[in-house]
């Protein structure tokens, strides 16, 4: 999966900046479909003279390029995610979280079928991950005095 971000960049024709190379590793090495402004305050620690912009304006390049994917699974939040292949995604209500989830959407077939040609696809599951449905058992447990 992983594939070297300065041959990713010049595949694509796209000038190699220090900024487009960090934000590429930080993805690569953080799964965890992080917003910019996590992604900014993480890049910052380390190059302090990084602007918000900057981070912005290479994100949406990536993008474009299809380098890395945005995920829009919450009304007004874009995260990323260096993952370009077809997955879908787990948003957890309580502690935010997106998880990856594996699966093969068995309805691609028939929308080929009609003729049309699938680019992307997307499935997006909302509810609580493992740990927070634990704790929320937990909870609804300690009320129960049974
Ligand atoms: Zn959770
Ligand atoms: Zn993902």
């Amino acid at each position: 999966m992983y594939e070297d971000d300065l041959t990713l960049l010049r595949q694509r024709n796209l000038k190699v900046t220090p900024q487009r190379l960090q934000i590429l590793h930080y993805l690569h090495t953080h799964y965890t479909h992080p917003d910019a402004d996590e992604i900014y305050t993480a890049l910052k620690r380390t190059s302090p003279s990084l602007s918000r912009t900057t981070v912005y304006n290479a994100l949406e390049t990536l993008k474009k390029e299809n380098i890395i994917h945005a995920i829009t699974i919450s009304a007004g939040e874009t995260r990323y995610d260096a993952r370009t292949d077809t997955h879908h995604h787990f948003l957890c209500t309580a502690c935010k979280k997106i998880s990856d989830i594996e699966l093969i959407c068995p309805n691609i077939k028939r929308v080929e079928g009609g003729g049309y040609c699938i680019e992307e696809v997307h499935g997006y599951f909302k509810g609580l991950c493992p740990l927070c449905a634990k704790k929320q058992e937990r909870k609804d447990e300690s009320k129960d005095p049974t």
